[in-house]
């Protein structure tokens, strides 16, 4: 049995192997930004085909959604789809309790209260059952979230939102390419947001987001709101009318170039990375007290980020030892060793302060509107999750990862077969 590098032992990744990058940036995506900058076309309003309007048709086409809008974030994506939908002051959005931030800010920023439901222990996504329970006269849409790569129960939510008459704005900032009983998700609700910040799965060099929807009406809607509530046409010269509330959410071409040429290798990526992942997986999941991500049946899964579970009973201690406490001495384990495990998302949304203090729009908006619908409800399963679990990021989605992935798989190995050390450790700590 190899010493472990906490104690003094040699770690299982070598130091000279750790570092592997995410996003890969190519020849194709440098000149694509150049050929931008020597194109004259650096704006979403020139005129004619520029870098954001090519982005938006290849998007649309890779996937098979029917409209695609370029805007500034994926913040901005589910913000400008709840406003294209209506939804505003005095509105409640149910949201998963676990996620980014992100998610629960949006409808803040139309005024709309953010209602947290619980989620599901082996997804990760929104409970349908705790969805229906948050539901009152004043719920006008859900927010489900891809959280990771991993399809949400959306047969189920639609379901529910048809029978209460909601909209559904799907989160897919972490799943691009990631389907759901042969769906694209984010082309399955009324509306879908994709986020192109440089960690996610298809990256751009810094920000942008994609907004795709089957209705040609709120795809015009949130193209209005980008530019200041202007309507650009091609073939007229921009008159500066605004025609309603409009932002300015408008995607950088150089964003939008890069991306196309990240597009163009998606699918090779893709398969290299479902590939190197299920490898690691599998050798994961023969070890006792892990519970590994897996995806449910007849959907896909783009791994975006890799989330453990870890069983006390695996490692032979008592229920009476913190969750934490063992989700700690693992993180320490596994770092000395080479595996950057980190924790993703230190509480439960409704806990950040935010939403705590709920100070909004100063006064207290949007929840002087709505009343604080929530009180009283807690998420066990999202703070179980929380506390009992550990997560992978960025390392993995390079398609060239999959040796890092069999150190990594190592290092998982080692620190398992020192099972004992790792209870000592958690029990000490507890
Ligand atoms: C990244 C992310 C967002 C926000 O996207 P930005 O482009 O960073 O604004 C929203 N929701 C989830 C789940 C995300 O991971």
């Amino acid at each position: 049995m190899s010493k472990l590098a906490a104690f003094g032992g040699t770690a299982a990744v070598p130091k000279d192997r750790r570092g592997v990058d995410w996003p890969l940036i190519e020849d194709e995506d440098r000149k694509a930004v150049l050929d931008t900058l020597d194109g004259g076309r650096l704006v979403s309003n020139t005129e004619g085909v520029n870098p954001v309007a090519t982005l938006e048709a290849n998007w649309a086409q890779r996937f098979g959604f029917d409209h695609c809008v370029a805007v500034s974030t994926g913040t901005a994506a589910l913000s400008l789809a709840l406003a294209g939908l209506g939804i505003g002051p005095g509105d409640e959005v149910i949201v998963p309790a676990l996620s980014f931030i992100a998610t629960g800010l949006a409808p803040v920023h139309q005024m709309a209260t953010p209602v947290f439901a619980d989620v599901d222990p082996v997804t990760f996504n929104l409970d349908p059952d705790d969805v229906e329970r948050r539901i009152t006269p004043r719920t006008a849409a859900i927010i489900p979230v891809h959280l990771h790569g991993a399809p949400a129960d959306m047969d189920r939510l639609l379901d529910i939102a048809r029978r209460h008459g909601l909209a559904v704005i799907e989160d897919a900032a972490q799943a691009p390419g990631a389907t759901y009983r042969g769906r694209p998700v984010g082309g399955i609700g009324d509306a879908g947001a994709f986020s192109l910040q440089v960690t996610k799965n298809i990256p751009t060099c810094g920000e942008g987001g994609l907004l795709v929807t089957g209705r040609a009406e709120l795809a015009e809607a949130v193209r209005r709101a980008r530019q200041f509530g202007e309507v650009i046409e091609s073939g007229r010269d921009r008159d500066y009318v605004s025609h309603g509330l409009g932002w300015n959410h408008k995607m950088n071409a150089i964003q939008a170039a890069f991306t196309t040429a990240q597009l163009a290798r998606f699918d090779e990526y893709e398969r290299q990375r479902q590939h190197n992942i299920a490898e690691f997986l599998a050798r994961l999941a023969a070890l006792p007290g892990l519970r590994v991500p897996t995806t449910l049946p007849d959907t896909t899964h783009v791994w975006h980020i890799l989330r453990f579970r870890f069983e006390r009973a695996g490692f032979g201690l008592s229920d009476d030892v913190r969750p934490a406490a063992l989700r700690s001495a693992l993180r320490r384990l596994l770092r000395a060793e080479g595996v950057p495990m980190s924790q993703y998302q230190l509480m439960p949304l409704p806990d950040q302060k935010v939403f705590v203090d709920r100070v909004g729009f100063g006064a207290g908006y949007p929840w002087t509107l709505t009343g604080n619908p929530a009180a009283g409800a807690d998420y066990p399963v999202a703070r179980a999750i929380i506390a009992d679990s550990l997560t992978l990021q960025k390392r993995h989605l390079n398609p060239r990862s999959g040796e890092l992935l069999g150190l990594y798989a190592d290092a998982f190995e080692k620190v398992w077969t020192n099972r004992d050390a790792v209870a000592t450790l958690a029990a000490a700590a507890s």
